[in-house]
């Protein structure tokens, strides 16, 4: 789905009259969350001079901390108040990155009942049908990369800065795990070489993103790796089920475990990986598949979750233990998932 040509006119002329724009992205937002959204962000503020503020649901990582804007990202769990009157003042809010409000859960039902026009900017498969424009894209590496084009077609590239560029090229950067996963084309890596011509400094945002583990963290993936991991050698599956325990003694931090599920899928061969990890507010998966394994509808079916078809997330309400013994049960039940 996707704004047409026609609607066009429409969408510019109601963000040129917007007084206050909010924009929204997913629980624990990731690098393409933060991205776009800052990118959007800058590229308002510059553009029409307007209020505008990134609400996200939760707080985010570390590694995201340096982004510019970061200063300015308003997170809801701590202000929650203050975000609800924004929200009630708000006539734009752009989500961002998921596609059915209830992902960014109490956020979720202030944006459903917010009378502001909603703008959905989103790479993930289904989009709820409660938006008035549509930028949305499932063959887009990143919501990032939907920015990126969404300004190009305003006819507004040179709004893209550095500031701009460098949150696009961030999310642009992680969601295709650095340029590595099947869907990055050449478009990715042209988008890529525009954005690193105004200013991007690829190098270091690499650095900032992947080159920025405390030890313990670092020593938490070994401890993962030799301690937790199971293999199940006739299925190819790799699954590394944690416990808050293990997490706490390594003092994990909100994203520290990011980039953890792909370690699995580096043994020759493997299909699918899984990182089971138990929050604050209960136990979650994550999923990473290669070729046909959909992961979004099986995390749909089993694990009241989604995403994409080859990496996708749930959440699930036994214990880590059960979780993994469920989730090992609907695999060779679903053994013909492995079929080639
Ligand atoms: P991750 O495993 O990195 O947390 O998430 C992988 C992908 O699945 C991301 O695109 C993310 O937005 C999506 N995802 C993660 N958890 C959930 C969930 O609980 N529900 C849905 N619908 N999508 C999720
Ligand atoms: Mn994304």
């Amino acid at each position: 789905m996707m704004v047409e040509v026609e609607e066009m006119q429409a969408f510019t002329d109601t963000l040129a009259s917007a007084k206050n724009i909010v924009i929204i992205n997913h629980r624990k937002p990731d690098g393409d969350a933060m991205g776009s959204c800052l990118a959007l962000y800058h590229y308002f503020l510059k553009k029409y001079h307007t209020n505008v503020t990134l609400i996200t649901p939760t707080d985010y990582p570390e590694f995201l901390w340096w982004l510019p804007g970061n200063d300015k990202v308003l997170n809801f769990e701590t202000n929650e108040s203050k975000a609800a009157s924004l929200l009630n003042k708000a006539d734009l809010i752009f989500c961002v990155d998921f596609n059915r409000p209830h992902r960014a859960e109490k956020l979720g039902e202030l944006i459903l009942a917010s009378k502001a026009a909603k703008i959905l900017v989103d790479h993930h498969p289904d989009p709820e049908e409660v938006f008035d424009f549509y930028f949305h894209d499932v063959e887009a590496t990143s919501a990032s990369e939907i920015v990126y084009d969404l300004i190009k077609r305003i006819g507004d590239e040179n709004y893209i800065d550095k500031d701009v560029a460098t949150c696009i090229y961030t999310g642009l950067m992680t969601d295709t795990d650095n340029f590595r996963i099947p869907n990055t084309t050449s478009k990715s890596h042209l988008i890529a070489a525009d954005l690193i011509d105004r200013g991007v400094e690829n190098a270091e945002i690499y650095s900032n993103v992947y080159e920025s583990f405390s030890e313990s963290r670092l020593r938490f993936f070994g401890y993962c790796l030799t301690e937790k991991m199971e293999y199940l050698t006739d299925i190819k599956t790799g699954i590394i089920a944690i416990r808050r325990e293990d997490a706490h003694n390594f003092n994990i931090k909100t994203g520290d475990t990011e980039g953890l599920v792909n370690y699995p899928m580096k043994i020759k061969g493997t299909r699918l990986s899984i990182f089971i990890t138990e929050r604050a507010d209960g136990v979650k998966l994550s999923f990473r598949s290669k070729g046909n394994i959909d992961v979004n509808e099986f995390a749909k079916e089993y694990f009241n979750g989604g995403g994409h078809k080859n990496a996708a997330g749930g959440s699930s309400k036994l214990s880590v233990s059960e979780t993994k013994k469920r989730l090992i049960d609907l695999l060779y039940k679903n053994k013909y998932l492995f079929n080639e």
